[in-house]
């Protein structure tokens, strides 16, 4: 592993100022593309978490009480100052995921605009409940904020996700204690930075940088928060619900996938490729959305597999700085390791590698990164490990079906239950399929097509309640039910 010659420093953003960890240690920041180190974060802990706690609750009475009409404007000019950085922003979140520059210029960074934007208009628009008993008492609903919370993201969509939580958060009147994934901290740091100029009142965005188990775990169990939304694989998210459920904490948790692409001999099949494609691989297979199962009805499978393993073989693999490229480095090298490690499980488990499955030679500065080929895996059980565990990566695995009631028991056949896509012409077909499958979200005849008003989230070990538009202003929110006698 190399080293930048000046490692930029980034800190903790507590009450209002950048600052390092009470005890000053540091963490390295690693650009897995080039396996190096660019920058050094506070690795904080427990004291570190009491302050910020400390920061977030002396702020929540005045921004509480801040007219929602200003608070949405802070949203609004957040989302014009992340708009002007757009450049910088994606330059940063591709040196510490090792994305595509284009991909979070595309992506990751307009999204993180649209959040901010979204939930300024979301909650300037919000309407309360009101429910007339027959002129005996009216009853109406207030909304109080839900008070600190915690907010708790992954790695593979650094802002695109922390401006989801925070921006209803903060539309809402709450105040929040931030903890990115140490992986990627650069994005955060700029937000806090960004979140200020736009005039958020100190203590009301505090940043807290360092290992889920150090910062993650006393945050999420601390007294002095009220509200916990996390987003991360499903055996943290098992933690974090233990930890938050002595105190009752409200609890959002968006957890991992195992999602099925269920692609019907009656589709048109060169979309289904396009939509196979690009969900099976966008941000290297690393959107807790992907499909990574990919169902075909019987009669269509092999003239498919063959569509997608020539679509496949063509992605190119390159430096996440060059505008060619389609998939840049996975989030660091352990990460890739797991991801080939399964690619050998599933030659064990007596698949084919129909494509890829390979560590690709890259020129320097890239030669020590963390790439791995576009993958597709062929002739698995549906039932085997490579099958039903989440890879995470561009790994795909493609299933042959036999029928309609097949094709549902194979992709409810796995313990998550996060989103699917299907492929269909036939649209009683469509509405069936989507009534059975066992997911929060369901595509027909395309994928992460996303409309920020409705329920987003997962059921079975995919996650716990739903965000997104009014549902994500109730998550930040109390409700409060007065009944008036006449
Ligand atoms: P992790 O669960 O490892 O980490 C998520 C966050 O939790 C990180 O900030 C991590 O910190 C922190 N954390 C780790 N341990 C604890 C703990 N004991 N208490 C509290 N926080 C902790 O997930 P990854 O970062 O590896 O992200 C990938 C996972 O996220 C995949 O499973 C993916 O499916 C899922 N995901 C789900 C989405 C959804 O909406 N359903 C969207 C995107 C991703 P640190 O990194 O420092 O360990």
């Amino acid at each position: 592993m190399s080293s930048t010659s000046t490692p930029e420093s980034l800190q903790n953003f507590v009450a209002g100022r950048f600052q390092p960890a009470a005890d000053g240690r540091v963490l390295d920041d690693l650009d897995p593309a080039r396996n190096r180190v660019v920058a050094t974060i506070p690795r904080s802990a427990a004291a570190d978490v009491d302050a910020a706690v400390a920061a977030a609750r002396a702020a929540l009475p005045g921004w509480a009480a801040t007219p929602v009409a200003e608070r949405a404007a802070v949203l609004d000019r957040a989302a014009t100052l992340i708009e002007a950085r757009l450049d910088d922003l994606a330059r940063i979140e591709s040196r510490d995921s090792g994305k595509p520059v284009s991909l979070a210029r595309r992506i990751d960074i307009p999204r993180a605009v649209a959040n901010f934007r979204f939930f300024a208009g979301a909650v300037r628009h919000q309407h309360a409940g009101f429910h007339d008993m027959d002129g005996r008492a009216l009853n109406y609903t207030l909304r109080r904020p839900a008070g600190v919370c915690a907010l708790i993201t992954p790695w593979n969509l650094p802002l695109y996700l922390l401006s989801w939580k925070t921006a209803p958060a903060l539309a809402m009147g709450n105040t929040v204690v931030a903890k990115p994934s140490e992986l990627t901290p650069g994005t955060a740091t700029a937000l806090a930075g960004i979140l200020a100029e736009a005039g958020l009142p100190a203590g009301v965005f505090n940043l807290l940088h360092g290992l889920g188990p150090e910062v993650g775990g006393p945050l999420t169990a601390h007294d002095g928060v009220d509200a916990v939304s996390f987003t991360g694989g499903t055996a943290t998210g098992r933690l974090v619900a233990q930890a938050a459920a002595p105190r009752f904490k409200k609890l959002s948790l968006e957890l991992g996938g195992k999602n099925a692409t269920l692609v019907f001999a009656d589709a048109d099949l060169d979309a289904a490729v396009d939509g196979a494609v690009r969900a099976g691989f966008t941000n290297q297979g690393q959107v807790c959305l992907c499909g990574s199962r990919i169902l075909v009805e019987r009669s269509v499978h092999d003239r498919f597999v063959a569509a997608l393993v020539a679509r496949v073989s063509a992605m190119r693999v390159g430096p996440p700085d060059d505008p060619a490229t389609e998939l840049g480095a996975l989030s660091s090298l352990a990460h890739r390791d797991k991801v080939a490690s399964y690619v050998q499980l599933a030659r064990e488990e007596g698949g084919t590698v129909a494509c890829g499955g390979v560590v690709p030679a890259l020129p320097a500065p890239c030669d020590q990164g963390a790439f791995f080929a576009p993958t597709v895996l062929t002739g698995l059980a549906p039932t085997c490990r490579v099958a039903q565990e989440e890879i995470f990566g561009p790994v795909v695995s493609v299933h042959p079906f036999d029928d309609e009631a097949d094709a549902v028991a194979i992709a409810n056949g796995v313990r998550y239950g996060l989103a699917a896509s299907v492929w269909t012409r036939d649209l009683s077909r469509a509405h069936r399929v989507s009534a059975a499958l066992e997911t929060g979200m369901v595509w027909v005849n395309t994928w992460l097509l996303r409309d920020l008003r409705v329920p987003f989230g997962g059921m079975k070990e995919s996650g716990v309640g739903r965000e997104g538009g009014e549902l994500s202003l109730q998550f930040f929110s109390e409700a409060r039910n007065v009944c008036i006698q006449l």
